[in-house]
């Protein structure tokens, strides 16, 4: 089977200007030479702290900032090079839901207006038929079918998520990023939330790139879990696998911070000295050696290349 996205050494190396000319001083590496494969009705999550990179390499598939180099291909076809008018075609197949559906949806139009829009833009269902599908939709996503002529400011934020879900719905994509789509709702919202995706993406077909920061909310949600730590992936594999038998000191340290109060004592929990290193200046090597609890004096110095630990279960850690 062929992957539906393939990203290939992706790189977003923002540029920082200084001194009184605003040349170029410095670049922040967001992302530093990302590599996966999405396969057709799979969902991918990527997980890591804030500023490891996981928004930026979702903005940058979908051209939101344009990286700084590398590949993506989406049905074999790299969309990194194709012009204005074919992108806006790649659109309707790649949709994104962010973690604030209120900052991305107009609040001067009405629901049922921002759902119209999405459809006319892409031209993806003809005029007559899109009062019915906007229909369709809201019921799809549970909300009621007579909040067309209200407003995004009018609803919580769990109904304003599925308003955004609908939105990106209506032009029928294949592959939806949901960049911390959840994060911002109570628990319980959040978990009706995620059935609901669940539920849609055997209705739909979907494929789903999973943005998070908490491996808690992917656990039950992802067939394969890319962890990232400073604009690179340091651990790929399947969600089984991963919650197993992790393998990369950062991984380890991450689900050690899941509280499973009645399965784990305290004692487990990793707890990692220091901040994330600034992506200005990451550290040499192995860039987790700063933090890392069985760091060598060796990791300072080596890059850890990728290398197979199991069935789909790749590592970058040179002690593993
Ligand atoms: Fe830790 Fe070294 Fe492995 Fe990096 S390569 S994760 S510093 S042990
Ligand atoms: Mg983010």
């Amino acid at each position: 089977k062929q992957p539906l996205l393939q990203v290939k050494d992706l790189k977003q190396h923002f540029p920082i200007k200084g001194g009184v000319l605003g040349r170029t001083v410095n670049h922040v590496k967001a992302v530093d030479g990302v590599s996966f494969d999405i396969y057709p009705g799979e969902t991918v999550s990527i997980v890591g702290e804030s500023g490891c990179g996981k928004s930026t390499t979702g903005r940058s598939i979908l051209r939101l900032d344009e990286p700084t180099s590398g590949d993506v291909l989406f049905e074999g076809k790299n969309i990194l090079n194709i012009n204005k008018q074919q992108m806006k075609k790649v659109r309707g197949d790649l949709q994104v839901i962010f973690q604030d559906p209120y900052a991305s949806l107009n609040p001067r139009q009405t629901v049922g207006q921002i759902l119209n829009e999405s459809m006319a833009t892409l031209d993806v269902v003809p005029k007559k038929k899109r009062p019915a599908r906007i229909v369709e939709l809201l019921r799809q996503v549970g909300l009621p079918s007579d909040i067309v002529n209200r407003y995004p400011h009018e609803f919580s934020g769990g109904q304003r998520q599925r308003i955004g879900i609908a939105r990106a719905l209506a032009v029928e994509p294949k592959l939806i990023i949901c960049d911390e789509a959840v994060s911002a709702l109570d628990v319980s919202v959040q978990a009706q939330v995620l059935n609901l995706l669940n539920n849609l993406k055997k209705e739909y077909d979907l494929t789903y790139l999973f943005i998070a920061h908490d491996l808690g909310v992917v656990r039950h949600f992802s067939d394969r879990v890319i962890v990232m730590y400073l604009g690179r992936i340091v651990e790929i594999a399947d969600k089984k696998s991963l919650f197993a038998n992790p393998q990369h000191p950062y991984t380890k340290a991450l689900l050690s911070a899941i509280p499973v109060p009645s399965r784990r004592n305290k004692t487990d929990r990793v707890i990692l000295k220091g901040d994330v290193p600034s992506p200005i200046d990451p550290p040499s090597g192995c860039s987790f050696h700063t933090r890392c609890p069985i760091a060598t004096e060796a990791c300072k110095e080596n890059i850890p290349k990728f290398k197979k630990v199991g069935e789909n279960h790749y590592v970058a850690c040179d002690l593993v």
